[in-house]
């Protein structure tokens, strides 16, 4: 036998068990995302690798040593998988203009790719949903994507999910906060490892996102940023807070949360539980006002979070807060192969008429024994068995058995004979 492929490490095949509840998470999603007059895009897997350089910034863990990159072969171009999708988004809307007519609300979801050390949580090939609201100014829309948010876990039935924001204030502000920054971390340089040390100079900011348990405390009194906001930093931060609280959404104000990328200015959240081990954040986003500017577009105001499935739907699991996954209505029962022809007419009628059928496969000659396929019939979860006896057949009907226990209580299908000739009209009973 030839050697096994196997997938590529922390990127995961996702089978009917699992896949019905991302069909289910997606389609909950997408009606959030309609009721709040979000629209769908779908931008490449794949772009420039200048796209993220510029847009997520150099010295961030992603472009630093997360990114797939690779050489087109053909051309030599320099692409990458996407790391995330609020660039490609972008690079989108400014390539087609898309904010000449005013701002714009979308979402997306799909794979992205980050070289990651995999774990619980952690893959290389993961999958994100996001929000974006690109062309609007104001706190206001702000809180609109964080109160989708909050929606989402109420609808999902999760609780346990902490709100905590933050303000990054503008590029000046930060500026100054920088330089008081690197004086505080110069002066404990002893304390610093080798990440922090190399962006001492370039990022020092990011020291404050270390995941590093031995530099907590040193973060922890570092300069706040929040203390070199401000006015109008302030004034946008505080309205935010104002609509939150008139909502009735709780949070905490976390000086320390900074976010992976460059972009983002203002505004920045996180959503984080503690039920998920190490990997606790759920969704994340803020305000990249700077973005859009950066891609070579005409600057915009801009807003947006993303959320990874793997970690939803396993907060769901671990909940059981999936619903069950889909079984068929009814399943049909074929004892004898040459009544094939004849079945598979009705079973097109019902499918046609909306029913969910399965049929008992094998070939003509493997068809299995009236017992074995009423096991499968139990197994598929169906509630109702249709029996296509050659007797009943000669005589244009079929048998319709109930499965389940409330459904054998009916005394309307409990156990009865079907005209063939009436398939939409019994199709509709067993509908229901
Ligand atoms: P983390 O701090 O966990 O690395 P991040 O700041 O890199 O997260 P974002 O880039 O903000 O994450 O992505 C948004 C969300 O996507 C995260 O909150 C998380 O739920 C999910 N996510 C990010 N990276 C991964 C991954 N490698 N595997 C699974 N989910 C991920
Ligand atoms: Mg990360």
């Amino acid at each position: 036998m030839a050697e096994k492929i196997t997938a590529v490490k922390g990127m995961n095949d996702i089978f009917p068990a699992e896949s019905a509840a991302w069909e289910w998470l997606e389609a909950e999603l997408r009606e959030l995302m309609t009721r709040y007059s979000y629209r769908n895009v779908r931008t490449p897997i794949v772009e420039p690798t200048a796209l993220f350089v510029r847009g997520l910034g150099e010295v961030t863990d992603i472009v630093e040593k997360e990114m797939y990159s690779f050489e087109d072969r053909l051309n030599g171009e320099a692409l990458t998988l996407r790391p995330e999708n609020t660039a490609g988004v972008v690079r989108a809307i400014v390539e087609h203009s898309l904010l000449y007519d005013g701002g714009k609300r979308l979402y997306y979801m799909g794979p992205m790719f980050r070289h990651e050390r995999p774990q619980r949580g952690r893959y290389r090939q993961f999958h994100q949903f996001g929000a974006e609201a690109l062309g609007f100014a104001g706190p206001d829309v702000d809180a609109e994507l964080i109160l989708m948010a909050c929606d989402l876990w109420k609808g999902l039935g999760l609780t346990g999910v902490k709100l905590e924001i933050n303000s990054l204030g503008q590029p000046a502000e930060r500026q100054q906060h920088r330089q008081a920054l690197i004086a505080y971390f110069e002066a404990h340089a002893d304390q610093l490892d080798e990440d922090a040390l190399r962006r001492l100079h370039t990022n020092p900011l990011r020291i404050l996102d270390t995941k590093n348990p031995a530099m907590q405390v040193l973060v922890n009194e570092a300069p706040r940023l929040m203390d070199h906001l401000g006015e109008e930093s302030l004034a946008h931060f505080n309205g935010l807070r104002a609509i939150l609280d008139a909502n009735g959404i709780a949070y905490t104000v976390n000086t320390r949360l900074v976010r992976g990328m460059d972009y983002y200015n203002l505004s920045v959240f996180e959503f984080v539980t503690d039920q998920l081990g190490s990997q606790g954040t759920v969704c994340a986003g803020g305000r990249y006002d700077g973005l859009i500017g950066q891609i070579g577009g005409k600057p915009a105001p801009a807003v947006g979070w993303a959320l990874g499935m793997e970690r939803i739907l396993e907060l769901l699991k671990a909940g059981k807060l999936l619903p069950a996954p889909p079984a068929p209505d009814v399943f049909a029962v074929v004892p004898d192969a040459a009544a094939w022809p004849a079945v598979s007419q009705v079973l097109r009628v019902l499918r046609q008429q909306g029913l969910k059928v399965q049929m008992h496969a094998g070939g003509f000659d493997g068809r299995g024994s009236m017992k074995s396929q009423f096991k499968k019939a139990d197994g598929s979860g169906a509630r109702y068995a249709l029996v296509f006896g050659q007797d009943e057949l000669a005589q244009g009907m079929v048998s319709v058995k109930a499965l389940r226990a409330t459904d054998e209580q009916s005394t309307e299908v409990a156990q009865k004979q079907l005209p063939l000739a009436d398939a939409n009209l019994w199709a509709q009973t067993l509908a229901n």
